[in-house]
């Protein structure tokens, strides 16, 4: 054989080896991988174990969502829950006549509302709304700059929209004022600011009456108009609800944060029973709401994983609202992304580099419900919007069953202990038909219809959200007693509630236009 020949030999050769080489790393790789994947799916087991639900649990959840509401009534600080007594004893039942206003401070907006009504039901729709946002400089100046700012363009609304009706200047309006900061009421139109949240910082403001501030600024600006109701987004909630509907007991509101309200009798808030009887609202009235602000419940019933446990510790507020760091628009997406975050420190899969996934709150609310609902056979959508969020390339089809899954878990355990919640404010009131546990035999308890307000941008944007929630009240009630607890979507009950609650405390002359037409058990 020739050298040339010896030297193809030797290439030849030289190849056989690389090639099974190469083969040799290819198997490795795989085997690799295969390992990664498995303990993929080990995490993605681990989380669906620790968020189970069963029907079983969801009912320790009522129990227990009782039981604090009893001791958060029976005294100050008795329980995480601080059921706030709201002063409200008269729900709009539909027969208020006049114009009324509300002013609606959120956030970063505030709106103006005027509503006619005529004193039928369905008389008052659509109201006149504008909206407004504060501007930055205001919302960390003083209460007078905050107000005035307020006044002079709620005056311009009022001037605005009356001229259509000739309304004399000197006639003077009533108005329902909501606050989505924490209050402490003393009177249905009066109440204590308790800090800010959301940016702001008026320190002039704290532990100062807050509607009071209002009034002052609407009389500097010529402003015939008294705040006649303070009213917490909840509590506009279930007056939106009572006024299409009598047999509303409770709202619930489910958006970036959660609460609820509902109808208490006044002899069972034992922790302000001197309060009570001298407002005169125990000789007025059998009813009030009461205001949980149930977002701070707990239970050791919840099922808590590690990754909510990481999310309390690293954020503002450890140790407070931790049911609705489970529940709430705010904290699902980021829930998610911490999953997703563990499971790609055992496997690139992802495509995301890990500190692109690192970045806490990347993963908002509704992006996780629109890869969650992606209905395509190859989950376009989740690739899509994963790459658009991390800007990385094309993830696997596998991976993106996972984020499916992952989305799923956590939505489904947020939905059914919300459930839970409501069921237990259903409990507390006698109203769940004595089919949970300790309570009344099933016969003789007849189940009564009841309606819950429910309103914000999870549960009314969030399909798949919605559907476990009712799921679970099925669960937990019974398909038969169920029938006869209905959730109504009521939109814009922050502003128009407290519209429709200035115009029924307005016209507030005892029966038959209070809560005592909620009937109670
Ligand atoms: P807020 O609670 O701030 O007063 P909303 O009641 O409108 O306002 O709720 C907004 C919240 O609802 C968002 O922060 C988000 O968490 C959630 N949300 C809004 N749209 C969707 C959606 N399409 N899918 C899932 N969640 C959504
Ligand atoms: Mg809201």
């Amino acid at each position: 054989m020739g050298r040339i020949g010896v030297g193809a030999m030797a290439v030849v050769g030289l190849v056989a080896v690389a090639a099974v080489a190469v083969a040799g790393v290819a198997v490795g790789r795989s085997v690799r991988s295969r390992r990664r994947w498995r303990r993929v799916l080990g995490v993605l087991r681990e989380l669906e174990d620790a968020c189970e639900t069963p029907v079983g649990r969801l009912r320790q959840v009522v129990d227990a969502m009782a039981v604090e509401m009893h001791a958060g009534l029976a005294s100050e600080g008795g329980s995480k829950l601080k059921m706030l007594l709201t002063f409200v004893d008269t729900l709009p039942n539909g027969n208020e006549k006049g114009i009324y206003y509300a002013l609606d401070l959120g956030g970063t907006n505030f709106r103006v509302l005027q509503v006619q009504l005529e004193g039928r039901r369905s008389s008052i729709f659509p109201p006149e709304v504008e909206q407004q946002p504060i501007p930055q400089h205001l919302m960390t100046s003083t209460r007078e700059d905050l107000f005035d700012f307020i006044a002079a363009s709620l005056k311009e609304f009022v001037e605005r929209k009356e001229v259509s009706f000739g309304y004399s200047p000197e006639k003077r309006r009533e108005l329902g004022f909501t606050v989505s900061f924490p209050v402490k009421q003393t009177s249905v139109s009066s109440g204590i600011l308790i800090r800010w949240t959301k940016g702001f910082a008026i320190h002039d403001m704290v532990g100062k009456d807050i509607a009071e501030s209002l009034q002052l600024a609407l009389a500097r600006n010529g402003l015939n108009m008294r705040v006649v109701a303070l009213v917490n987004d909840t509590v506009g909630t279930l007056a939106l609800g009572h006024y299409h509907d009598p047999d509303t007991v409770a709202a619930v509101i489910i958006g970036t944060g959660t609460n609820a309200c509902y109808v208490e009798r006044t002899d069972a808030i034992i922790k302000c029973q001197g309060l009570v009887t001298t407002s005169g609202l125990m000789v007025r009235f059998k009813f009030t709401v009461v205001n949980m602000e149930w977002g701070s419940f707990w239970s050791s019933h919840l099922p808590r994983t590690s990754y909510d446990i990481d999310l309390d510790a690293e954020s503002p507020n450890p140790n407070e609202q931790g049911f609705e760091k489970m529940i709430s628009g705010m904290y699902l997406g980021e829930i998610v992304r911490r999953v997703i975050l563990r499971m790609s420190q055992e496997s690139d899969i992802f495509g995301a580099s890990l500190s692109n996934l690192s970045i806490p709150f990347i993963l908002r609310t509704p992006l996780m419900a629109a890869m969650h609902e992606d209905n395509s056979p190859d989950l376009r959508e989740v690739d899509e919007k994963w790459r658009e969020m991390l800007e990385v390339p094309e993830v696997p089809k596998k991976a993106r069953k996972v984020i499916v899954k992952v989305c799923d878990i956590v939505t489904r355990r947020a939905a059914r202990l919300a459930a839970a919640g409501i069921v237990g404010i259903l409990k507390k009131i006698g109203r769940d038909g004595g089919s949970i546990t300790g309570g009344r035999s099933r016969g003789d308890a007849r189940m009564r219809r009841s309606v819950v307000a429910i309103e914000g941008g999870l549960y009314t944007s969030y399909t798949m959200f919605r559907e476990y929630l009712l799921e679970a009240l099925r669960e937990i009630l019974g398909e038969d007693d169920a029938r006869h607890v209905i959730l109504k979507v009521t939109e814009d009950g922050s502003g128009l509630g407290a519209a429709l609650l200035a115009a029924a405390s307005h016209s507030s002359t005892p029966p038959p236009n209070t809560v005592d037409s909620v009937q109670m058990p």
